[in-house]
């Protein structure tokens, strides 16, 4: 079985060719990505228009170039995974448009693929791990606990009820003249930092279940930053290293106590093989990475982390939850439709423009 899957939902433009082998082997043949941050830079986030007209622009070489790079023709794709939403609805729109193009010239099946889904599958192309497995997705734009149980079939713990932690990273990056994506240059800052030298605010922890909230941090930072600059008419190189560590050290201790609530959910279901897997961008960060995983070992469950490339945006995970969603039995046709908003554990969606 071999799948093209194609991803436009945000600031990457990519495709990607998986072949499935008879015995359930599964190789990424190809896998590009365009990126879009030099269109958006002086801008100081993605602007929705710019990133739809670029993906419009850049799908069809994107498609090409992952072809070719398989080494594969279009016949010998046998059905084509496209990202259906959420994201933004320009360029979901564009990908959705091509794929639907695609499988009606060749006559192939059609499968529409929740993003989050495709980050959510990915432990299952890199490590194989059995479902039902926890995950915590955490990235520019979401931040959730789920219990992977199936290709289609997700149970949410709870989430961020305002920002995500890599929107917080990007933040305090811009508060401190720090470059962007903001995750790497805080890292890097707080190597050298001091993380109890300033008491930032925990939210939620007091209150029961998964939900988190980053949004206050930025305020609590802001405050810090604007006295240290009055008392000292600016900020010291130690000042901006102690700043990153102490908000490091906050969003760490957020997300682990919440991992431990939510490992103690899924562990109550006694799984026959307990995994913890994380993505998205911010699974980059060795702090949190550390922490999670010492918390695993403290409950002897797996721990596992996609390589970076697989844990940002990427087609090859559309692909993937395509295809075991194609093995599952899922079909799309021509009415299928890009939504901005889908959340995870809810199979019917709803449509453009009808909100939440
Ligand atoms: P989504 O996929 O949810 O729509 P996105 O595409 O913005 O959002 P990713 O590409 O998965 O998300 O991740 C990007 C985010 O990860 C950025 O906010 C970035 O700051 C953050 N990030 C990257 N590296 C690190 C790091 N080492 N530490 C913390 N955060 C990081
Ligand atoms: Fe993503």
């Amino acid at each position: 079985l071999t799948i093209l899957g194609i991803e436009s939902s945000c600031d990457d433009t990519a495709a990607a060719v998986l072949r499935r082998e008879p015995d359930g082997d599964t190789q990424i043949l190809s896998s590009v990505v365009v990126g879009q941050e030099a269109l958006h830079r002086d801008f100081g986030g993605v602007v929705p228009e710019i990133a739809a007209r670029a993906h419009a622009v850049k799908l069809d070489g994107c498609v090409v170039d992952a072809l070719s790079e398989a080494g594969v023709s279009l016949s010998d794709i046998d059905a084509i995974a496209v990202t259906a939403g959420p994201g933004l609805i320009g360029g979901v729109l564009s990908g959705v448009m091509l794929a639907k193009g695609l499988s009606a010239g060749l006559g192939r099946p059609l499968i529409g693929v929740n993003h989050l889904a495709g980050h959510a599958l990915t432990p299952r192309l890199t490590d194989g791990l059995p479902y039902p497995y926890l995950m915590l997705l955490a990235s520019g734009g979401h931040c959730q606990f789920l219990i992977v149980r199936g290709p289609d079939s997700f149970s949410r713990l709870g989430g961020t009820i305002d920002d995500a932690p890599g929107e917080a990273f990007d933040k305090t990056a811009r508060l401190l003249a720090l470059p962007q994506p903001g995750g790497p240059a805080v890292e890097e800052a707080a190597l050298s930092g001091n993380p109890e030298r300033f008491a930032l605010p925990r939210p939620l922890l007091d209150r029961p279940g998964c939900d988190m909230s980053f949004s206050g941090l930025k305020t609590a930072l802001l405050r810090q930053r604007d006295q240290l600059v009055e008392a000292e008419g600016g900020l010291r190189q130690s000042d901006r290293a102690d700043i990153c560590a102490s908000f490091q050290a906050a969003v760490c201790d957020v997300l682990t106590v919440k991992a431990r609530r939510a490992l103690k959910t899924y562990l109550n279901e006694s799984p026959a093989e307990p995994a913890f897997a994380i993505a998205g961008g911010v699974s980059a960060n060795q702090t949190i990475r550390a922490s999670l995983k010492a918390l695993c070992a403290e409950h002897d469950v797996r721990f596992t982390a996609p390589p970076l490339r697989l844990c940002t945006d990427n087609a090859a995970m559309i692909a993937y939850a395509g295809m075991e969603q194609f093995i599952a039995g899922h079909r799309d046709d021509m009415t299928l439709t890009a939504r901005p908003r889908w959340p995870l554990d809810r199979s019917v969606a709803p449509l453009i423009g009808s909100g939440k």
